[in-house]
This record gives structure tokens, C-alpha cells and sequence, in this order.
């Protein structure tokens, strides 16, 4: 048991099916060339890259959980939920991730027209030079033509001069509800984890209420140690975890080499009085033979 307790899992990255920049197999590589004994690759509002990532993972002799990470509109704030271990050829998961993917096109039209007013201009034919996958423009797409193109010195940067709320670059946008999020991935035999906590500027009373409807939809685990989190955030959302009786998560929302301060499996423990979210997956973990 205690052995399970610290495995090197690494349960949420993006390949170049969403924002990442290397493959799924690329991902693969490097997670287990970094000592990942338990890997999930986590597309945002997508899974076509799951197949991948499973065939590669089990070359590799790398267990793997299959993973998604879904967009979510919570009290007008876009939230991230991911989705672990469930059926990837689930029929209705597939419909609600294509339905929230729908819009990102005309989104990101917008978002080229705002940044056109401040005097960036192509922007959306730029950004669609680093997608890799045309259903899943996202911001990061942005980012990386206004770092190549010299605007901006890095990605961080962007995010903050252009394309967080209120900058010129930014649309709202209406995501899927945390309802059907949560319900295609349990549906689908999945568990259904909060990503990143600390990320979201949430009230007190807010963030009560996301994990409380969270909970109530069936939501069962929370990220703790996680790239964006410093270690007060993984101390803070202990207690969190603790109170809302929710399972631990670990990843390292990798991206790209070029980008990423924190590698495939290269993260903290998750503290010992946690109860990991693999501990309730085992049966769902493709082990290699
Ligand atoms: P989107 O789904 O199009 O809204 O894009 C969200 C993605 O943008 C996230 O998944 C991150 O990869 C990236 N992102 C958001 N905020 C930042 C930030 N401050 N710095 C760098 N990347 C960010
Ligand atoms: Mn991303
Ligand atoms: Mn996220
Ligand atoms: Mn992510």
C-alpha cells in the first residue's frame, strides 16, 4: 500500500492533439524516460488522442489510465475538470467533448479581430500555423505566434498583456456545464477530478459551492500537486481534499519542453494523509502485459 501511496503518477498533460506540443508517442517517451510509473495523457475536450497514447504507453510497458481535461463554465469562470480511466469509445462522452469543442473556431476569430484593434494583426492565421489538431484552436495557439513573432518575450507574458479578462485578445465563452462534465465521465466509467484549485479566483462561498456541486454530480477527486500549484496551494487544497472526503490527484499539466517549468513526473509526493485517486482505479489501469 504504501508503495501505491508514492507511485510516480503523472495523470494530466496535453499533447499536440490540444495545446501540447509533442505527440502522444513523443509524451509517452518522455514520461517514461522520466520515471513516470503511471501515466494519463489529458487533451483538453478531447480524447482522440487516447488510442496513442494507450498503444505507446503499453510498448513501453507503461501502465496508463486513459484522461481528458474538460472546459467548464462555473459561476462565470472557465474551470477545468479531468476525466480518469474511463471507456475511451464511449459514445455520449465523444458527443458532449465534441459539443464543447464546437465554437473554439469562431472564438478564436474573435479573439484575432481584438487583437487586430490593438494593432497585432493575422493573428488567427498565425496561431492556426501551431495547431495541431483544427477542432482545438485554444490561447496557447495565441501565445506561441505572438512569442514567435516577437510581441512578446514568452508565453506567460501574453497570457498576461492579451488574452486573460479584460485584455484584448480575450472572449468570453460559454463552456459545458460542470453537470454533463462531470456525468460523461462517470458515465463512461470514468472518475471525475477538480484540476488545479488554486488557479481559479473564486470567493470563499464560491469555491464551497464548486466542490459541493462538484460532490453532488458525482465528482470524486481534486488535484493537490499539480505544475501551477505552489506548496502552500498543495497545502491548502490538503485540507481540502480532507474536508470534502475527495481523492487525491497528481500531474504535471505538461505542455511542451520549450514552455513547461515543470517535467513529465518530475513533481512532489502527494502527502501522506491523502488517499491517491489511483488507489480507486486500479481496475481501470491498462497494465502492460
Ligand atoms: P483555452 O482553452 O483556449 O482557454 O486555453 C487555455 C490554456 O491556456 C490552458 O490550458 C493553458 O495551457 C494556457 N494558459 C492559461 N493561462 C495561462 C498562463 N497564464 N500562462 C501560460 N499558459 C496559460
Ligand atoms: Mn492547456
Ligand atoms: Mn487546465
Ligand atoms: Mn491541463
Amino acid at each position: 500500500m504504501d508503495a501505491l501511496k508514492t507511485l510516480n503518477a503523472d495523470l494530466h498533460c496535453h499533447s499536440a492533439v490540444s495545446d501540447g506540443t509533442l505527440e502522444p508517442e513523443a509524451l509517452a517517451a518522455r514520461a517514461k524516460a522520466n520515471g513516470v510509473e503511471l501515466w494519463a495523457l489529458t487533451d483538453h475536450d478531447e480524447i482522440g488522442g487516447q488510442r496513442r497514447a494507450l498503444a505507446a504507453a503499453a510498448a513501453l510497458g507503461l501502465p496508463y489510465l486513459t484522461g481528458t481535461e474538460i472546459s467548464v463554465t462555473f459561476a462565470d469562470t472557465t474551470v477545468h475538470i479531468v476525466g480518469l480511466g474511463f471507456d475511451a469509445d464511449d459514445a455520449a462522452l465523444a458527443t458532449g467533448l465534441r459539443a464543447t469543442r464546437g465554437g473554439r473556431r469562431e472564438r478564436a476569430m474573435e479573439m484575432s479581430d481584438g487583437l487586430a484593434k490593438v494593432g497585432i494583426a493575422g493573428a488567427y492565421d498565425g496561431a492556426l500555423q501551431y495547431v495541431g489538431n483544427p477542432e482545438l484552436i485554444s490561447r496557447t495557439h495565441f501565445a506561441r505566434f505572438l512569442v514567435e513573432s516577437k510581441v512578446c518575450a514568452d508565453t506567460q507574458q501574453v497570457f498576461r498583456k492579451y488574452l486573460v479578462e479584460g485584455k484584448p485578445g480575450f472572449v468570453p465563452h460559454r463552456w459545458a456545464t460542470l453537470r454533463n462534465a462531470v456525468s460523461w465521465i462517470v458515465q463512461a466509467g470514468g472518475l471525475a477530478v477538480i484540476a488545479h484549485p488554486a488557479r481559479y479566483k473564486f470567493s470563499a462561498n464560491e469555491e464551497y459551492a464548486l466542490f459541493t456541486e462538484f460532490k453532488a454530480h458525482g465528482g470524486r477527486g481534486v488535484e493537490v500537486v499539480t505544475g501551477s500549484h505552489s506548496s502552500a496551494d498543495a497545502t491548502r487544497y490538503t485540507e481540502t481534499a480532507l474536508e470534502f472526503e475527495l481523492l487525491a490527484s497528481r500531474g504535471s499539466d505538461f505542455h511542451s519542453p520549450d514552455e513547461s517549468h515543470i517535467d513529465l513526473g518530475a513533481l512532489p509526493a502527494l502527502p501522506a494523509k491523502l488517499t491517491p485517486v489511483w488507489t480507486a482505479l486500479q481496475e481501470r489501469i491498462h497494465a502492460p502485459a
